[in-house]
Order: C-alpha cells, then sequence, then structure tokens
C-alpha cells in the first residue's frame, strides 16, 4: 500500500488568496507524486485566536484541519494569511503535525508590505512554495536538514527561506523516495 497515493488537500482558511493556493496546489502534486485536492475553503479557527499577542495558535488549526480528513492516508495542508504563533516563538512561518498529517502554512509574513515594500507577487509565492514543501516533509517525518540551501532547512528568518533552493537536496530526496516506496 503506498501511502503517496492518498491526496493532498489543500484548504484555503479565511481570506487566503487564491490564486496562490491554486498555484501552490497545481505544483504539490508533481513533488509529491499524490493527487491533490483544493477545498472550497473554511473559516480560521476562532478559538485559535490569542488577544493577547494578536495572533493564531498554529496547533489549534492543525487540531481542525484534522478533523477534515476523510481517511488517514490523507494530508491537509491550510493556507491562511493570518499570524501564527507556538507558545515558544515570537511567530512562526508554517507548523506540521507528522502523527496526524497536517500542516499549515501563513502567508503574512511572506508579504513584502509586511517589510514595508510594495508588494511583489514575485517574492511571496517562491517563499509559500519552499515553505509548504519544508512542511510537507516534516509531514513525511524527513529529518529537518542542516543544509542551508536545501529546501528542507529549517528557516527561521526572511532571508533564510530567500536564500535556500526550492528543491530537495540529494539526502532529502533519497529519504523522500524511501517514504514514495512504502
Ligand atoms: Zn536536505
Amino acid at each position: 500500500m503506498s501511502i503517496l497515493r492518498a491526496k493532498i488537500v489543500i484548504v484555503p482558511l479565511g481570506e487566503a488568496d487564491l490564486t496562490l493556493v491554486n498555484k501552490i496546489a497545481a505544483a504539490l502534486g508533481g513533488v509529491f507524486n499524490r493527487g491533490v485536492d483544493i477545498l472550497k475553503g473554511m473559516r480560521i479557527p476562532q478559538e485559535s485566536f490569542n488577544e493577547t499577542r494578536n495572533q493564531y495558535y498554529a496547533r489549534v488549526i492543525l487540531s481542525k484541519l484534522e478533523r477534515i480528513k476523510a481517511n488517514q492516508r490523507e494530508t491537509v495542508v491550510g493556507i491562511c494569511e493570518q499570524d501564527l504563533y507556538l507558545p515558544n516563538k515570537h511567530f512562526v512561518y508554517g507548523y506540521s503535525d507528522n502523527l496526524g498529517s497536517t500542516a499549515v502554512i501563513s502567508l503574512f509574513h511572506f508579504r513584502q508590505e509586511f517589510y514595508g515594500l510594495p508588494e511583489d507577487d514575485n517574492k511571496i509565492y517562491p517563499r509559500l512554495y519552499k515553505e509548504v514543501i519544508h512542511q510537507m516533509a516534516n509531514v513525511y517525518s524527513i529529518p529537518s536538514c542542516s543544509n542551508p540551501i536545501c529546501v528542507h532547512f529549517d528557516s527561521t528568518e526572511m532571508m533564510d527561506i530567500d536564500n535556500k533552493n526550492d528543491r530537495l537536496c540529494d539526502i532529502c530526496m533519497r529519504n523522500l523516495q524511501q517514504v514514495k516506496t512504502l
């Protein structure tokens, strides 16, 4: 039984940019050799909002995403515009859970507007793409990579994301091939 025959389900959360959601959905299937569906969309769970921090708790969003899985072999990936956090971090670009096979990625920090710069679609999409691939690799339990130009390098700053490739390095690719043959 190949787990990679199970689908990837992309869920636009809240007001997530549908052009970017559609673009990432079209790109993902080929990388992971799986069918990709896009769901109609889901509201951001209100209980994930932390008023004090004015941010959204990524873990709560993942637990909501897990509930919409049609079967255990699906991977659900939410894309949102909101600023995400974990209790021990100021913010996160994305977060994933390999047991639940869920991931959520935020466009909040990827937008140039966040840095007081004019919007630039050519910057947002590569950032989103790299973060989605990184989080999907986490979902498949591929260990984070120490090679700073590998897409699976754990980027904590935007410069890290902009500087790394959009592909897995040879080691990560071999790890992914093992997942693909399961
Ligand atoms: Zn790597």
